[in-house]
C-alpha cells in the first residue's frame, strides 16, 4: 500500500547507510529528499515539514554508537518519527462495545466504501470476538443501497433489519435498537446514507442520528486513494458530526497513501482500520508499527540499532553502579545517575532489578520517592555552581536559599536531598562490600 513511497525511501536510505561518517550536510540532503518522497506521496505539507524538522533535530542531536553507522542511526530515528506520527491513544482495532447492545455508526461519502466496511467489520466482529451483530441502512435516499447492505449481509451470514418503505433514517436506528434489545444481539451498526459531497443534508441527517443513537463509535470511511481530500472530509465530518475513528478504504490501490500519514497529525483522529480490496475479509487493524516497517522496508537496521541503544544502555549503568559501589560520587554524578533512573524506570525501577533490594524499593516507594521529586532534584543540582556540586560539604546556609530559590524550591526540599546523597553514600558503599561482582552481574542480565 506504500510502494512509491517505500521505494523513493529505500533509494534514499540505501545510499546513507553505505557511507560511513557522515556529515550535518548528508543528513539534510537525506531529509530533503524524504520531504520530497512524502509530499509526492501526497502526505500534507506541514506534516511533512514536521516530520524532517523532527527527525533533523534528533539525528543532530544524538550520540552516535559505535557498533552502528550514522546512517543506520537515521534509519531508525525516521522509524521511531514514523510511529509516531501515525500513532493514536490506545488499541486502534477495540472497538467500543460494551454495555449491549452498542450502538456504531457509520459515516461517510457516497463511494467511500462505508456499506462495505460496515459488513466487513460486522464479520470481523463476529468471528474474531463472537458477537452477535445487527446491521441497518438508513439510506433511505437510495433503495438499491438498502438492498446491497442485505445483499452482503446473507452471504456473510449476518443479520440485516428488514426493510420497512417510507420510513425515515432517525425512525429506522430507533427501531434497529429496540430489535437489537429484543433479539440479544452485543452490537448494532447503523450504515447513513453518504452523499457525493458534503452538504448541510448530509451532515443533518447523520447528526439527528447520532443524536437517537448515542453510539459508542462512531467511525469514517474515506477513500484512501483521494489523498489530502480524505483528510479534508475527515477534517469537516469530524468538526460537525465527531467520529471516534477513521476507516481507510482502497489501500490496496496505487500506493501513495500520504492520507495516513497525515490523518492522525491534522486530524486528530486516529485510523483505526485499513480496507484492502472488495472482499468481506479485506480489513486489518491500522497498526503504527507494522505500518512504519512497511513503509521503511528496513526493519534489520531498525532492530540492529534498537540492540546497540539497549547494550549502550546496559553499559552506562554499569559504570554509573560500580561508582555508587565505591561511593564515589558528587552532586554531579549524582545528577546524571538520577536522569539515569529516571530513564530506567526510576530508584524502585533500578533497586527492583538487584537481587534482595526489593524490600528497599518498596521503603523507597513509600518514602515517597516518586518521578516527579527525582525531576525536582535534578533541578536542584543544576542549581548548583560547578564547584557546589563537587563540593556539597561546603553548602551554608546563604548558599542553600540561593540554590533553593533557584530551582523553585524550598531549602528544606535541599537538604533532604543532600540527607540522600549521603544515606545513598553509605548504602551503597556498604553494598559494594557485600560482594559487587556478583550481583552486578545479575543486575545486569
Ligand atoms: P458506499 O457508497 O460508501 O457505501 O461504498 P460501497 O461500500 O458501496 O463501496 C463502493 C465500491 O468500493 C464497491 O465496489 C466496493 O467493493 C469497493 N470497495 C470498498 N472498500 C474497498 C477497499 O478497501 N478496496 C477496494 N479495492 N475496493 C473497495
Amino acid at each position: 500500500m506504500f510502494e512509491n513511497l517505500s521505494e523513493r525511501l529505500s533509494g534514499v536510505f540505501e545510499r546513507l547507510t553505505r557511507q560511513g561518517a557522515l556529515s550535518e550536510d548528508d543528513v539534510r540532503t537525506a531529509l530533503r529528499e524524504v520531504r520530497v518522497a512524502l509530499l509526492e506521496a501526497d502526505v500534507s505539507l506541514p506534516v511533512a515539514r514536521d516530520f524532517v524538522n523532527r527527525v533533523q533535530e534528533q539525528a543532530t542531536g544524538q550520540a552516535v554508537t559505535k557498533s552502528v553507522t550514522p546512517g543506520q542511526q537515521v534509519v531508525k530515528i525516521v522509524h521511531d518519527a514514523l510511529i509516531d506520527v501515525l500513532k493514536g491513544e490506545g488499541d486502534p482495532g477495540k472497538l467500543k462495545i460494551d454495555n449491549p447492545p452498542a450502538p456504531i455508526l457509520m459515516v461517510g461519502l457516497q463511494g467511500s466504501g462505508k456499506t462495505t466496511t460496515t459488513a466487513k467489520l460486522a464479520k470481523r466482529l463476529t468471528e474474531r470476538d463472537g458477537k452477535r451483530v445487527l446491521m441497518a441502512s438508513l439510506d433511505t435516499n437510495r433503495p438499491a443501497a438498502m438492498e446491497q447492505l442485505a445483499i452482503l449481509g446473507t452471504q456473510i451470514g449476518i443479520d440485516t433489519l428488514p426493510i420497512v418503505k417510507g420510513e425515515d433514517p432517525v425512525a429506522i436506528a430507533r427501531r434497529a435498537r429496540t430489535q437489537a434489545s429484543l433479539g440479544g444481539y452485543d452490537v448494532y451498526m447503523l450504515d447513513t446514507a453518504g452523499r457525493l459531497h458534503i452538504d448541510e443534508e448530509l451532515i443533518r441527517q447523520a447528526a439527528a442520528v447520532r443524536d437517537v443513537a448515542n453510539p459508542r463509535e462512531t467511525l469514517l470511511v474515506v477513500d484512501g486513494l483521494t489523498g489530502q481530500d480524505a483528510v479534508n472530509v475527515a477534517t469537516e465530518f469530524d468538526a460537525k458530526i465527531g467520529v471516534t475513528g477513521v476507516v481507510l478504504t482502497r489501500m490496496d490501490g496505487d500506493g501513495r497513501g500520504g492520507a495516513a500519514l497525515s490523518m492522525r497529525a491534522v486530524t486528530g483522529k486516529p485510523i483505526r482500520f485499513v480496507g484492502l480490496g472488495e472482499k468481506m475479509d479485506a480489513i486489518e487493524t491500522f497498526e503504527p508499527e507494522r505500518i512504519a516497517g512497511r513503509i521503511l522496508g528496513m526493519g534489520d537496521i531498525v532492530a540492529l540499532v534498537e540492540k546497540a541503544q539497549e547494550t549502550i544502555e546496559a553499559e552506562q549503568a554499569e559504570k554509573m553502579m560500580k561508582r555508587m559501589m565505591k561511593g564515589q560520587f558528587n552532586m554531579n554524578d549524582l545528577s546524571m545517575q538520577l536522569e539515569q533512573m529516571l530513564k530506567m524506570g526510576g530508584m524502585q525501577g533500578m533497586l527492583g532489578m538487584m537481587p534482595g533490594m526489593g524490600k528497599m524499593a518498596k521503603q523507597v516507594e513509600d518514602a515517597g520517592f516518586d518521578d516527579r521529586v527525582l525531576r525536582q532534584q535534578i533541578a536542584l543540582i543544576r542549581s548548583m555552581t560547578k564547584r557546589e556540586r563537587a563540593n556539597p560539604q561546603i553548602l551554608q546556609a546563604s548558599r542553600k536559599k540561593r540554590i533553593a530559590a533557584g530551582a523553585g524550591m524550598e531549602v528544606s526540599d535541599l537538604n533532604r536531598l543532600l540527607k540522600m546523597h549521603r544515606q545513598m553514600g553509605d548504602m551503597m558503599k556498604k553494598m559494594g562490600k557485600m560482594g559487587k561482582g556478583k550481583m552486578l552481574k545479575q543486575a545486569m542480565k
